[in-house]
């Protein structure tokens, strides 16, 4: 029987990453994956829709090429061939992982792995051992029971990045990052488009100034949006679907050829021996403690699979904390109150901390400062006016709780914030920090300066 210090099971970017900082660290590693390397994130998720949400911008400034004073006539997008870029950039990620394995020594065991008791795995037949097990299974779109997928009327993710003709019409149930994705991308290329949101807002768990103006400018885009609105029922047996929508108006049934169910994740946690191990799971993830150690010693879970955002940086820095303490280095918890989110649609969105409600709901006393686009050289420059950029301090001991952006290329700004954060930086330090111009950066100084006082472009 194989025997390593460390294996671990699903190679996302929790899994990959865990292996290569193992390997880093001395540990004799063994990765096992039952598909490609990489995950949902390199394979399904973060880089083929960014792939396909390219395509969609480039596709719109052609379609607006005269605002920058060009002539760009008849330009048309090839649907087969976006999808296809998308799934060559997918591949290309994917390929660079088994790079990564090799130049890292870590062995790579394809097939489906199941835990077993003594610290074991077994691929297909033959079993594996190893001292510490780290469990990676990621998770895969869930489905509702009002909801069931079909994979061709009613589709989850994968199928939405991979059909083989474009919709017409499409509903998009469920409004968080992974729809408003998929929304714009179908709306930028000629699918009409409309978002049903069970709540009361668009991407839900952004600040409420961020929800409003995204929604104001996918509608000015075309995209129609139904908020308080829930998908109750559909009816999949015509030529597209009906699906039966309940708003507080009352009910009505949208027709399109395809619904999108954007609804959540659910964890790979069946039939991967987490029962005959005895490691304990609860409301679909794994119980872990604040260096992901199960109940059972020698197990540990990482990534999607354990409560926590579900995100790709967040399912990295899981597994590098991980064996880093294994390794026996002293390392902090990771604070989960700091972890960026973005979302790519255009214009895109990047937040980080306290929304502004929260922070009131928390009954903290707060200076909020906000710096429009509008007023940003760069962004007038670059033609994406669209957004802003707001801060939330706490009025007292000048903490930074909240930062908020939407606008373009926001999800490169927002680690900015993050390390502010990170270095327990107060606004006076922000503003003192002198940013580059022109950049579409020099709103977050201008937002900072604004809860200030001292905005100077407003
Ligand atoms: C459409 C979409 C867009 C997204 N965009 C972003 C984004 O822009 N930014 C971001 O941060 N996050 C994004 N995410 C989320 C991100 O993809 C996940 O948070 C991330 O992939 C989780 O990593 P993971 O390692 O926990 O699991 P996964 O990436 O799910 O990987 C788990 C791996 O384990 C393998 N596996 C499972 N069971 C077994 C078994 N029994 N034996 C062998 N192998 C097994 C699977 O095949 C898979 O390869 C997106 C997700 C989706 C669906």
């Amino acid at each position: 029987m194989s025997k390593y210090d460390i294996i671990v099971l699903g190679s996302g970017p929790g899994g990959y990453v865990t292996a290569i900082r193992a390997s880093q660290l001395g540990f004799k590693t063994a990765v096992v994956e039952k598909e490609s390397l990489g995950g949902v994130c390199l394979n399904w998720g973060c880089i083929p829709t960014k792939a396909l949400l390219k395509s969609a911008q480039v596709f719109e400034y052609l379609k607006h090429a005269e605002n920058y004073g060009l002539k760009v006539s008849g330009a048309e997008h090839d649907f087969d061939a976006i999808v296809k870029r998308s799934r060559g950039v997918a591949e290309g990620m994917s390929n660079g992982v088994k790079f990564l394995m090799k130049k890292n020594k870590i062995d790579v065991i394809e097939g489906y792995g199941t835990l077993k008791a003594g610290k074991k795995i077994e691929v297909e037949g033959t079993e594996y051992s190893a001292d510490h097990i780290i469990i990676a299974t990621g998770a895969r779109s869930r489905e509702l029971p009002s909801l069931p997928q079909d994979g061709k009327k009613v589709i989850g993710y994968r199928q939405a990045m991979t059909l083989e003709k474009q919709p017409k019409k499409m509903i998009v149930v469920g409004s968080g990052a992974i729809g408003v994705e998929f929304a714009y991308f179908y709306n930028s290329i000629g699918t009409e488009v409309t978002i049903v949101e069970y709540l009361d807002k668009i991407v839900p768990v952004e600040d409420d100034e961020v929800s409003k103006q995204l929604e104001r400018s996918f509608k000015k885009s075309g995209i129609k949006i139904k908020t308080s609105a829930e998908v109750t029922s559909v009816d999949t047996s015509g030529t597209g679907v009906k699906a039966t929508v309940k708003t507080k108006k009352g009910e009505e049934i949208l027709e399109a050829d395809i619904v999108l169910s954007a609804v959540g994740i659910k964890s790979n946690i069946e039939n991967i021996g987490l029962e005959d191990v005895g490691i304990a799971v609860d409301r679909d993830k794994i119980l872990v403690n604040d260096f992901y150690q199960t109940n059972i010693p020698g197990y540990y879970a990482i990534g999607d699979i354990t409560p926590g955002q579900a995100l790709a940086h967040v399912a990295s820095a899981e597994g590098i904390l991980c064996v880093e303490k294994i390794a026996g280095q002293h390392v902090e918890a990771l604070d989960y109150g700091n972890i960026p989110g973005c979302t790519y649609c255009s214009p895109e969105i990047a937040s980080v901390g306290l929304t502004e409600q929260q922070a009131k709901d928390k009954g903290l006393d707060i200076k909020v400062g906000k710096f429009p686009f509008s007023a940003s050289g760069k962004a007038s420059a670059g033609g994406n006016k669209e957004g802003f950029v707001k801060v939330i301090f706490d009025a007292k001991y000048g903490e930074w709780l909240g930062c908020h952006m939407i606008g373009a290329g926001v999800t490169d700004m927002i680690a900015e914030a993050v390390l502010g954060r990170k270095l327990e930086t107060t606004g006076h330090e922000v503003l003192k920090a002198v940013h580059p111009h022109p950049t579409m950066s020099e709103a977050v100084m201008e937002a900072v300066a604004d809860a200030y006082d001292e905005v100077i472009h407003l």
